[in-house]
């Protein structure tokens, strides 16, 4: 990206701060989330982060396999849409389809859809599963009804959140201003209807921060809405909590080192932490069945991902057979991603009990 473009995400967000005074954490998220996955390529080592489907095959192959069950226990549909969301480099459905290739018509069944908005890596989804035929979307919206089954992998992370902060005169929102050098800066606004849950509204001490996705609320009601008009389920794995919670989980990762959210914004992955209560809460009001949110780890050994390291590793030199272990224990220990990471399902209450889930 040029150095132009790098300031034209700080243009839009200094005259946002001019013309109304402040700018929110969520509309800046947006502006920095769509300049930033502009740029490609920013996953694996020579990029900013790694996720999941980069460190091992097995983790893509694994969500394969839950898939064509899945597409199993809703009786085999002729047709069923395979949606991704936010598919990266493209890698977990090209690891997913490639191991269910065996699964008794599941692939030939499945109609690809991809929601991406950056053009640059809906080029590099291109190039990856270039013997597919794929749909792109910028939003779920468009994918047609029928029979569904959606996946998203680190996605409902890099949705925008809103920041609100407990003041001496109360819950105020945490917005974003400039100082009087013209730096970024946060500072906090009045607000109205602050989403808190009550318990955490009147034990928070003055400072502490709650933060609410205006996005994934709607992302979360929509699939449930889909679900239980068409038949079908949702795979959503991030990193977040079991419980609604205080803290601010804010955060921007360069070049594998975290950087602060305020500076050269654009250039840094920006994510928040996912709270998978809320989700959960809002799936079921829409009508649809919720297995989890469990542990990455606890899931992906529940559907095999132990044996398929030994699989995978079999006949290998010893150097290619380490590197396939560390791999599937980044994934599953819980000093790697077994425990941070969380995995929700929501299902058609039709269904029988979802894979995967003790
Ligand atoms: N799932 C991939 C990539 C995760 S990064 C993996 O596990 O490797 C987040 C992905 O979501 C990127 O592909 C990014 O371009 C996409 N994305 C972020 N915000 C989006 C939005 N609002 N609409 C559509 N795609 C979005």
């Amino acid at each position: 990206m040029s150095s132009e473009h790098i300031s034209l995400t700080t243009k839009t967000i200094r005259e946002q701060i001019q013309r109304h005074g402040y700018i929110s954490v969520a509309d800046y998220m947006n502006a920095v989330a769509t300049d930033y996955y502009a740029r490609g390529d920013v996953f694996g080592r020579g990029g900013d982060f790694v996720t999941a489907p980069e460190i091992s095959q097995a983790f893509g192959e694994i969500v394969g396999l839950w898939a064509a069950v899945t597409w199993q226990q809703m009786g085999s549909p002729r047709h069923v849409h395979l949606v991704e969301c936010g598919p990266g480099r493209g890698t977990l459905m090209a690891d997913a389809l490639r191991a269910t290739k065996g699964a008794h018509g599941f692939v030939a069944a499945a109609k690809i859809h991809l929601v991406e908005r950056s053009p640059a890596l809906r080029a590099l989804q291109k190039k990856t599963l270039s013997n597919h035929d794929i749909t792109w979307h910028d939003d779920l919206a468009t994918v047609p009804d029928g029979p569904v089954i959606i996946i998203g992998n680190e996605f409902l992370d890099a949705l925008p959140v809103r920041q609100y902060q407990r003041t001496n005169d109360g819950w105020a929102e945490r917005v974003i201003t400039l100082d009087g050098r013209g730096e970024l800066t946060f500072s906090t606004r009045p607000a109205d209807n602050i989403p808190i849950p009550i318990p955490l509204a009147v034990t928070a001490e003055v400072g502490a921060i709650f933060e609410f996705s205006e996005a994934i609320t709607a992302l979360v009601k929509h699939i449930a809405n889909r679900i239980a008009r068409n038949s079908g389920a949702a795979l959503l794995i991030d990193y977040g909590h079991s419980a609604s919670g205080l803290g601010d989980t804010l955060q921007a990762v360069k070049g594998h080192s975290y950087h602060n959210v305020l500076t050269s914004p654009g250039e840094a992955d920006m994510t928040a932490h996912v709270d998978f209560a809320h989700v959960k809460a809002m799936a079921k009001s829409a009508g649809v069945c919720v297995f989890g949110p469990i542990e990455q780890g606890i899931w992906l050994r529940q559907l095999g991902i132990g044996l398929r390291q030994v699989q995978l590793a079999r006949g290998k030199p010893a150097d290619v057979a380490q590197t396939i272990e560390q791999g599937v224990r980044r994934l599953t220990e819980p000093h790697g991603m077994g425990v941070l990471f969380k995995v929700i399902t929501l299902a058609d209450p039709s269904l029988p009990r979802l894979e995967g889930f003790p």
